[in-house]
């Protein structure tokens, strides 16, 4: 390959961008910035039947959300464009008639008809260069009568067509294997076989990273390409990430979409860096890598033949230990939507908050259950006070709540440690210790056996008025059991 590296990324606006189309994305950046090359999108939309609406917009905004940046495409524009198959439509006719006039393709007239009658016992058919025997005067005649054709490929019959991927090796297919396929349709509209080798090559790409599927009609693009002069790209097939053992992660059954994960509270760069690992490993075996780093470390050699399962709980594991890297104000910024949609909405300090979830959420999904218990407050067993190991009872319990209503009644300001020290104070008054101070003020502005952080961050986290209001309320609670 003469020059720079170029890669693209050449989605179908299908409405959905599932994890296996964003790995493909992903590795055909990766590839390209690690030569210091140039990572271009494009978009397939010939198949005006499977076009959904807002579906190129999704493409830009998961690019986007993901940090992938293109640098050539529709929106950004490039030497390259159109980038968008549906405006380069003219040049494909154009190039077909080329290939027509070097004998890498033929007009066909066939009717449907025609075709069907070719279909064998076993309902396969193959079509039998009915139209390549037409002379060139005929060809003309029945164009310029408008009669509807379309162009196939002119696949020779003998011999077979090869080459080396760069992940799967030599792959060779036989001639008579391959088919005489439609690259230019009734509508004029080209078909995938022939619009990605005309795009590939006056985009000037120089390695096409896609899913395996492709693997054995890359031989057919070859053709094409030989049948131009053109020089072939180098090709890099990925495999198929898998649901489980038997099924492939398929948009048609809505599995592993990546704006599902968003909105499950996934960070785009743990999701990116989880899907990196999906059938790639870096020498080094190190797990959590950041873009820049996926970039220096990314190799061909790395990628595996055999598929990978999607395997959500791993990623969800790796969603937790980038959110423990994050600070409590990164935490509140990124989930805030999290919060917003709780029940403290508006209340308390998210700060505070974020430092008690940040080491016990591994998705912002998990925040609302979280901290909805602050809001709900309510009636409990008082019996709960009754703390075997903790050698802890009502008694010493309403003891302890009686000092702490006089100690944080006293606090100037109120923060942790101005909180730790009243502990301090109000264990010694009530004869307690800290261990017990702290198991009763949870439960005491709680009503919870379990939170995310002991009774000092509850506290905190409640303030002074409302840790108050319920300390009272759970005084009056113990009063009365112990009264019965
Ligand atoms: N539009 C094709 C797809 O989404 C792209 C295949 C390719 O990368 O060549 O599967």
């Amino acid at each position: 390959m003469n020059g720079k590296v170029r890669t693209r990324f050449a989605p179908s606006p299908t409405g959905f961008m599932h994890i296996g189309n964003l790995r493909t994305c992903l590795y055909a950046y990766l590839f390209a910035k690690k030569e210091k090359g140039t990572f271009i999108l494009r978009i397939e939309d010939t198949d005006r039947e499977r076009y959904v609406e807002g579906a190129v917009d999704l493409i830009y905004r998961t690019l986007e959300t993901a940090g992938i940046k293109h640098d050539e495409g529709p929106d950004v524009g490039g030497n390259y464009g159109p980038y968008i198959q549906s405006q380069r439509k003219e040049m494909y006719l154009e190039y077909a008639k080329e290939l027509v006039k070097k004998g890498g393709a033929y007009y066909c007239f066939c009717s449907k008809e025609r075709l069907e009658s070719l279909t064998d016992e076993n309902g396969n058919r193959k079509y039998d260069k009915h139209c390549l025997s037409l002379s060139e005067k005929e060809v003309q005649e029945r164009l310029s009568k408008g009669e509807k054709f379309v162009i196939r490929q002119n696949i020779p019959q003998k011999g077979e067509s090869s080459y080396d991927d760069m992940v799967f090796g030599h792959i060779s297919v036989k001639n008579e294997d391959m088919e005489d396929n439609i690259l230019i349709k009734s509508d004029l509209m080209p078909t995938y076989n022939f619009a990605n080798v005309i795009d590939d090559h006056t985009m000037g790409i120089t390695h096409v990273i896609r899913g395996m599927e492709y693997l054995s009609s890359t031989p057919k693009y070859n053709l094409i390409y030989d049948a131009f002069g053109w020089e072939r790209p180098k090709y890099i097939h990925l495999p198929p990430i898998m649901k489980d053992a038997n099924r492939k992660l398929s948009k048609r059954y809505g599995d592993a979409n990546f704006e599902d994960f968003i909105e499950k509270g996934y960070l785009p760069e743990a999701i990116v860096n989880y899907i990196a690992l999906l059938g790639w490993s870096p020498k080094n075996n190190v797990e959590i890598m950041s873009m820049q780093e996926l970039i220096e470390h990314f190799s061909v050699d790395g990628i595996s033949h055999s598929p990978s399962i999607f395997d959500e709980e791993k990623m969800k594991w790796m969603n937790g230990e980038y959110i423990k890297k994050l600070t409590p104000e990164e935490f509140v910024k990124r989930s805030i939507s999290y919060f917003e949609r709780s029940k403290i909405k508006g209340k308390y300090d998210y700060t505070e908050l974020a430092k008690l979830l940040i080491t016990r959420v591994s998705l912002f999904s998990e925040i609302e259950e979280k901290v909805n218990f602050l809001e709900e407050f309510e009636s409990y067993d008082p019996e709960w006070f009754d703390n075997k190991k903790m050698k802890c009872d009502k008694e010493l319990s309403l003891k302890i709540i009686k000092e702490s209503e006089k100690e944080l009644k006293k606090l100037d300001g109120f923060d942790e440690e101005k909180l730790q020290c009243a502990v301090e104070k109000i264990a010694e008054k009530a004869e307690a210790k800290k261990g017990q101070v702290y198991l009763t003020l949870r439960l005491a502005v709680t009503g919870k056996q379990s939170t995310p952080g002991g009774g000092v961050e509850m506290c905190n986290i409640l303030g002074k008025e409302e840790s108050l209001k319920r300390l009272e309320f759970s005084r009056k609670l113990l009063e009365n059991a112990l009264k019965n």
